[in-house]
């Protein structure tokens, strides 16, 4: 197990590393190369940062620890190539990290907390205790170790992995505030997404944020009762507040919004509840307004009895939004063979 004495370096701001070496008796512009050498050359250990002194290098190896995880086990799947990463943290903790390589776009999928305390019922992630939230720099060393591991870059960055993002709000946005940082990781706002279950406060909070990020509603069911059969009641706001919610987001912060609806058989696939939902869409929708329907087929998970309706129920699910000039993909979920696929993220 890694040293969990020293703060981790990933959780420091630009401007908190600055004061560091500013308090330290370094120039101002050591700060830039100490950060390029950390998020741009991508380091192993502060003995790499050649351009600084030797005597400050041993300064910044006593004081922090660069990473933190370990690589417990990794599994890639045979059928796309994803790879499931579990990761063990300095404190003993298991975190999940999903790597999906594509010639045209990598994407990777961070988790925000150890365990879910939603425990949605159709979702593996759910069934595993929750422990804590991550913290700024346990959620970007993901992406850290990740690329080391595969020596490839990542295009887009999903906050879809294990936990609710916005139950760890301050940690997830200093995390994106890094991830779009020219200094740190520099992506631009429209590579990251961050889902929700349906926090309305905090979507309204995060729409005051400087951050702009894609926003991604797993709503699940158009009514409050069918909602229920599959989001307990620790989210406890209305179907309709959660999407007025979401497309004021997309609104002030011009960021397209997606509601992702997990198709389970006989819980929430009735043709009624997609006619309900284009309604309730319709009823809120500008004609501005970015917005798509992701439809994922239901995953097996070993730990619920939910079963995928058929590809024809699918079909027909998705034609009730396209007959409305509504746009609904079906999104069939990565790692499916690895337990890497939405909704089957466990410990
Ligand atoms: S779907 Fe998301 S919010 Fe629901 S239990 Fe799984 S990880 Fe938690």
């Amino acid at each position: 197990m890694k040293d969990n004495k020293k703060p981790h370096f990933l959780n420091f701001s630009p401007l908190l590393a600055e004061n560091y070496m500013i308090t330290n008796g370094q120039k101002k512009f050591r700060t830039k190369q100490l950060l390029d050498w950390v998020y741009k050359k991508r380091i192993n250990s502060f003995d790499d940062c050649s351009d600084l002194s030797a005597e400050f290098r041993e300064k910044l190896k006593n004081d922090f620890t660069l990473y933190t995880f370990e690589i417990k086990d990794k599994k890639v799947s045979a059928l796309d190539g994803s790879i499931r990463y579990y990761f063990s943290t300095a404190h003993g903790d298991e975190v999940i990290t999903v790597f999906m390589p594509n010639p045209e776009r990598n994407t990777i999928c961070l988790s925000s907390q150890v365990g879910c305390p939603v425990k949605c019922t159709f979702c593996a992630s759910g069934s595993v205790d929750f422990k804590r939230n991550l913290t700024r720099g346990e959620i970007l060393e993901q992406l850290l170790q990740v690329e080391r591991d595969t020596k490839l870059s990542t295009d887009s960055v999903l906050f879809m992995g294990m936990g609710e993002p916005l139950m760890n709000y301050e940690n997830v946005v200093n995390a994106v505030h890094s991830l779009t940082s020219p200094e740190q990781f520099a992506y631009g706002r429209r590579k990251i997404v961050i889902s929700t279950a349906g926090l309305v406060p905090q979507i309204e909070k995060l729409s005051q944020e400087n951050i702009s990020v894609k926003l991604a509603l797993s709503l699940h069911g158009a009514d409050d009762e069918t909602r229920r059969k599959i989001v307990p009641s620790i989210i406890p706001y209305k179907v309709e507040d959660i999407l007025q919610a979401g497309l004021n987001y997309g609104r002030q912060t011009k960021s397209s919004v997606t509601i992702e609806y997990v198709l389970i058989e006989g819980i929430n696939d009735d043709l009624q509840q997609a006619e309900k939902l284009a309604d309730l869409i319709q009823e809120y929708l500008y004609r501005t307004d970015r917005l798509k329907i992701n439809i994922i087929p239901h995953n097996p998970t070993g730990v619920d009895r939910f079963k995928r309706p058929s590809d024809e129920k699918i079909q027909s699910f998705k034609d009730c939004f396209m007959r409305r000039d509504l746009t609904a993909i079906i999104r069939e979920s990565k790692g499916t063979d690895i337990g890497a696929a939405c909704g089957q993220l466990t410990i």
